[in-house]
């Protein structure tokens, strides 16, 4: 088999959402939804690799928020929300973007996206002033539809963790500090939704709400900004496109003492990929009921319809109290988008030729490893190939695929566009004696996708070769 041309160099052209989206949609990462029927506005499906690297990047939270840790506890609460638990988080009055209209063009504008006072579809000044757009998606549940009858699609997943807290503390004995961790669908009807994947209308996110002692909140919430930073690290986002803002007293949300946002240099600029909030005991305060016994910091409202306090009890002082909430909330399509872009690479051959590939941390390479057969017509290797592919399968890493279409270069191009980290490849010489190798061993090619350095290594040897990529 000849080598390929393994002088490269890489270059130094910045990131572009175009190329992503194009590289998204000829791979199967990610589709418009509906496209067939033009598409739903700020609505994306996940494809065949998409759904493989979300699901790895999910799973990478979950190890390091639940598994690694020994204070965190894991839930997976409903989507539809009943209205009450949104009356008295806040949401039904205060979660709203300021949104104009262009009288001109009738088109609708988040306030703080508009630049020069001008409509950005048709330059007319001819505007509304601000006004409140409350973003939750109403709906109905059960067969009649009347003014009592709606539910909430939940904005974040946060509150299905709080109004949880009593069943989970009973039913696992927990005692503070602790944490909830929660991934999952939320819902926003964004005003102008945009950026590909970064600001749509059904995303999810992997939120952790983190309970703590009044006094010690401060604290956790440095601990927690510094160990977000880490993990995003460690999914591969370069130090020098992440940073860490403090959100002013202006843009604190309506339930937040501080928020540390973390932002990335996403292709169309530097924007939040998480916020990390001290929720202080708002919320749990807010869904108990007797508010007034339990000296919160901040209350919505009297609660007339919660059944429970949501507090813990201080054994010393022998009195009920709220716990503070510092909470990490991250988006898992921005988290998508920023781990493609940041691994998005055009490198330029020695014969000229560019080669685009995908340098992804192997933990969220959609497919682990390409087994391919050098012929597809050859029995004697395709069937070796599929063998091979079943041995590498069974290892649990993760999706390895047999990639039957004959023409290696046009394997390795694509298995580099999508991030594959190894390509087997079976050929001739793979049960051919040959003084390449020991007597009696069957041997295959492995090729490093950052590198595109050729290996021969015998059979035998592959599943600990494999098994070492992915540790
Ligand atoms: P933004 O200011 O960008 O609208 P936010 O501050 O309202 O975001 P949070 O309420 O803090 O966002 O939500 C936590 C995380 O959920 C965000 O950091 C982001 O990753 C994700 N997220 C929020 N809104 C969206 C959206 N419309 N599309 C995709 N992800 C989102």
């Amino acid at each position: 088999m000849s080598a390929e041309k393994t002088m490269a160099k890489e270059t130094v052209k910045t990131k572009n959402m175009n190329d992503l989206v194009a590289l998204c949609k000829r791979r199967g990462f990610v589709f418009q939804s509906a496209d067939i029927y033009g598409g739903l506005q700020g609505v994306y499906d996940y494809g065949p690799l998409g759904v493989e690297l979300k699901n790895n990047l999910k799973a990478a939270w979950w190890r390091a928020m639940v598994y690694e840790r020994d204070d965190v506890e894991g839930l997976d609460a409903a989507i539809l929300s009943n209205k009450s638990v949104l009356r008295y988080s806040g949401h039904e009055a205060t979660f709203a973007d300021p949104m104009v209209d262009c009288r001109d063009c009738k088109s609708r504008w988040r306030a703080d996206h508009i630049k020069n006072g001008r409509c950005e579809k048709c330059g007319s000044k001819n505007l509304t002033d601000p006004r409140p757009f409350n973003m939750m998606f109403k709906t109905t549940v059960g067969p009649v539809v009347d003014e009592e009858s709606y539910a909430y699609l939940r904005p974040e997943t946060a509150q299905g963790i709080f109004t949880n807290f009593r069943n989970v503390l009973d039913s696992t004995s927990r005692k503070l500090p602790f944490g909830i961790a929660q991934i999952g669908k939320a819902f926003r009807n964004e005003i102008t939704p945009r950026n590909f994947i970064f600001r749509v209308r059904e995303f999810e996110q992997m939120e952790l709400e983190f309970f703590v002692e009044p006094g010690t909140d401060d604290e956790w919430h440095k601990k927690w900004v510094e160990a977000r930073i880490q993990w995003w690290r460690q999914q591969g986002l370069a130090s020098d496109n992440l940073v860490a803002y403090h959100q002013t007293a202006e843009e604190l949300s309506h339930y937040s003492k501080a928020t540390v946002d973390i932002l990335y240099r996403f292709p169309h600029g530097l924007e939040e990929l998480e916020g990390i909030a001290n929720r202080t005991d708002f919320d749990l305060g807010s869904h108990s009921k007797n508010q007034d016994e339990l000296g919160l910091k901040a209350k919505v409202m009297e609660n007339k319809d919660s059944t429970s306090k949501l507090t813990v009890r201080d054994l010393e002082a022998n009195k009920e109290f709220v716990p503070f909430v510092i909470e990490p909330s991250a988006g898992v399509d921005r988290g998508v988008l920023a781990v493609i872009t940041e691994a998005y690479t055009e490198e330029v051959l020695e014969n000229g030729n560019i080669r685009v590939v995908l340098k992804i941390k192997p933990h969220l390479a959609p497919i682990k490893a390409a087994v391919i057969p050098l012929a597809r017509n050859n029995e004697a290797l395709v069937h070796k190939a599929e063998s091979i592919k079943r041995t590498l399968q069974s290892l649990g890493v993760g999706r390895i695929l047999l990639e039957n279409t004959g023409n290696i270069g046009k394997s390795y191009r694509k298995h580099d566009e999508v991030g594959t980290p190894i390509c087997v490849t079976v050929d001739f010489e793979t049960m051919t004696e040959s003084e390449n190798k020991p007597a009696g061993e069957e041997t295959v090619t492995v090729r490093d996708r950052d590198t595109m350095k050729q290996e021969r290594i015998s059979i035998s040897a592959l599943p600990e070769y494999v098994r070492k990529y992915f540790c």
